[in-house]
């Protein structure tokens, strides 16, 4: 996009030559050099605009043209320097919608011009005991989109083919890219709320309703249960988003709901959401932590565990999970609300994001 606005401004330059201009379009999108990257170059500052070379496809990787890549907490996460280790420089970014545009020589599975999805979870070895026990998003070698590997703030990324999904094409490349972790995790972490043995949920909680929030609701009251969504105190935009999208209560995260819970997902960085959602919640309930980071968690009572409850995290994600999630999403079909910037404003994005200034999910739109 950049790169063709840089010709735009050369041919208004030579206004009496259009031609030029045309042909130097064409030439740019078929066979670009470079791409312009928001990049991570010190966890605590904001991300720098950079040219890069366009990345070159591994044997297993497709080079993808980005057409959307959506903001997720985790981002802030690694920006503020929250998680250890990440890539460094490093282009952010784990919800990406493109299309493939080349392929290593063994990335065959997807053909050029399919539009795919490529979530947090990049590589496993396939070889340790977590992958062959089928819990692969516990891989020892795992890497991850926008983490420890490069990511979708930029024009061009390239991804292992294994790890990227087909996108229905009920979806537009913007409304898609919250699926790829907001729904995928938010899928993860319901699958884990409501599917314990003999645990029948039909009061499901969730905290903090943001994108995954927002995408579970819907899942959850296609399925019949009753969600009861939890906010910051006083954020009656997030309350009467959660009404709208079929809660059948909403109300302030230090409240007690009316009716005990038999589940609940907490979605927001919060340790004391932790034991909140334990009282909330009833005899041999669960509470799913669905984020990868949170504030400590205040000590509290064993009583309010006690009678069997379960409190459980979720970590990454597994292929299962998206490959069933993005088959039932056009069911219900989800829907997804979004607020959607310029590549170049992702700064202005993640600290929308971190005030809490969107309602649903913020994403990059490369279109504009
Ligand atoms: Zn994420
Ligand atoms: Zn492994």
């Amino acid at each position: 996009m950049s790169l063709q606005n840089g010709w735009i401004k050369m041919a208004r330059k030579i206004p009496e030559r259009p031609q030029v201009y045309q042909l130097k379009v064409a030439m740019n999108e078929c066979n670009p050099e470079t791409m312009i990257a928001m990049v991570l170059e010190r966890p605590g500052e904001p991300l720098r605009r950079m040219r890069l070379p366009l990345p070159v496809p591994g044997p297993k990787e497709l080079l993808i043209k980005v057409h959307a890549c959506g903001i997720c907490r985790t981002d802030l996460h690694i920006l503020d320097g929250e998680l250890a280790s990440p890539k460094l420089p490093l282009i952010p970014g784990h919800e990406i919608i493109g299309t493939v545009i080349d392929r290593g020589e063994q990335a065959r599975d997807f053909e050029i011009n399919d539009r795919i999805g490529v979530p947090w979870l990049g590589y496993t070895d396939g070889s340790c005991s977590f992958c062959k026990s089928g819990r692969e998003n516990l891989c020892d070698e795992a890497g991850f989109t926008g983490y420890t590997l490069d990511g979708g703030y930029a024009e061009y990324a390239v991804a292992d083919q294994r790890f990227c999904f087909p996108i229905s094409s009920s979806y537009s490349a913007v409304q898609a890219a919250p699926l790829m972790c907001a729904g995928l995790i938010g899928y993860r972490s319901y699958r884990l709320a409501t599917h314990e043995p003999g645990l029948e949920v039909k009061r499901l909680g969730i905290y903090g309703f943001g994108a995954a929030a927002h995408i579970v609701c819907q899942i959850a009251v296609h399925q019949n249960k009753e969600v009861y969504a939890f906010t910051r105190p006083g954020d009656e935009t997030a309350q009467q988003f959660a009404l709208r999208l079929g809660a059948i209560w909403a109300g302030d995260s230090n409240r007690q709901p009316p009716q005990s819970l038999d589940a609940a997902i907490i979605f927001a960085p919060v340790g004391s959401l932790i034991p909140a959602a334990l009282r909330a919640t009833g005899k041999g309930g669960i509470v799913v932590c669905g984020g990868i980071h949170m504030s400590d968690v205040p000590s509290f009572p064993y009583s309010i565990l006690w009678e069997e409850r379960t409190i459980k995290s979720v970590a990454n994600l597994t292929r299962r999970d998206g490959l069933e999630f993005l088959e039932i999403a056009p069911k219900v079909p989800v829907k997804t609300d979004v607020q959607t910037y310029p590549l170049e404003q992702a700064n202005r994005a993640i600290e929308d994001l971190r005030h809490g200034r969107i309602t649903g999910a913020a994403v990059l739109d490369m279109n504009l």
